[in-house]
């Protein structure tokens, strides 16, 4: 798609003529896309939860309304979906929040080292919860300049996804293993699971906003879809790369390469 300008030129002894300009307009309209397409995705993931709690709301102020059991039963999913809107919303508003500062490089030396150890024993409960075992290879002195926050938000969603979604299918035992080595310029992390792994056609759209393999998995999960599209801008604006390597029955790998300050020896 082009827009035309067409600005009318006339010279004295010379016939009249006109200066056209073409703008290329195929990428202003494929933003403009998208940008629908993404109020159109969270309005309607609002709207899920919404009309589920009113549909509550109204069972309870009716036909349950003297059946204590069922109250119970209809108050705990409310709290969940209730808890599901609250992430979501707050996905969304984080996902802005860096969109808004993406050309803003973070620069406050961050130990990524203690990170990682960090994260990994704060998640390890959970991993134990599902049956998986995690394994953990963390080098160290690894620093890179950054948001402290930003950067924990990637490791533990990362993780928290392998957990989630990297279950073997088959009696093989569950395990994840997360590594963290550094080179003399790059710090690279990675979480590595032996789970049912992602077909090719997915891998690219994964960092897409709302993008799920299986939407009903995720949403049972407490999923927003919106993890690794958060998970993608935080590392862009770290000037990083992810990177997703992954293919049915293989687990999957998710691979963050950062850059390292050099940490001196004697200090
Ligand atoms: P959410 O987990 O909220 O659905 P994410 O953006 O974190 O959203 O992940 C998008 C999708 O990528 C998930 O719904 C899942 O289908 C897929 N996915 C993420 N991590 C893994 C993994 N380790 N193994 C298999 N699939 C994964």
């Amino acid at each position: 798609w082009f827009e035309a300008l067409i600005a009318p030129l006339r010279v004295e002894g010379y016939a009249p003529a006109a200066v056209i300009a073409l703008r290329d307009l195929t990428e202003a309209r494929r933003v403009e896309r998208m940008r629908a397409d993404f109020v159109a995705n969270a309005s309607h993931e609002l709207r899920t939860p919404l009309a589920s709690l009113l549909g509550f709301v109204e069972t309870l102020q009716g036909p349950a309304r003297d059946d204590p059991k069922a109250r119970e039963r209809f108050l705990g999913i409310m709290r969940e979906q209730t808890q599901r809107m609250a992430r979501l919303v707050d996905d969304l508003l984080s996902l802005s929040r860096i969109e808004q500062h993406l050309h803003l490089r973070p620069d406050t030396p961050v130990d990524l080292t203690m990170l990682v150890a960090h994260i990994c024993d704060t998640l390890v409960p959970m991993a134990e919860d599902t049956g998986l075992s995690l394994e953990i290879d963390i080098a160290p002195n690894v620093i890179t300049p950054g948001d402290r926050d930003e950067l924990a938000r990637v490791l533990e969603n990362l993780v928290e996804n392998a957990i989630k979604y990297g279950r073997p299918d088959g009696g093989e035992p569950g395990k994840i293993r997360v590594t963290l080595v550094t080179t003399a310029r790059e710090a690279i992390f990675s979480v590595q699971d032996n789970g049912p792994g992602i077909a090719p056609e997915h891998i690219p759209r994964l960092t897409e906003r709302f993008y799920r393999v299986d939407v009903g998995k995720s949403r049972a999960k407490g999923g927003t879809g919106l993890g690794l599209a958060i998970v993608k801008h935080i590392v862009l604006r770290h000037r990083g790369k992810l990177t997703i390597d992954s293919a049915p029955g293989m687990g999957a790998v998710f691979r963050v390469v950062l850059p390292s300050l050099r940490v001196d020896a004697e200090a």
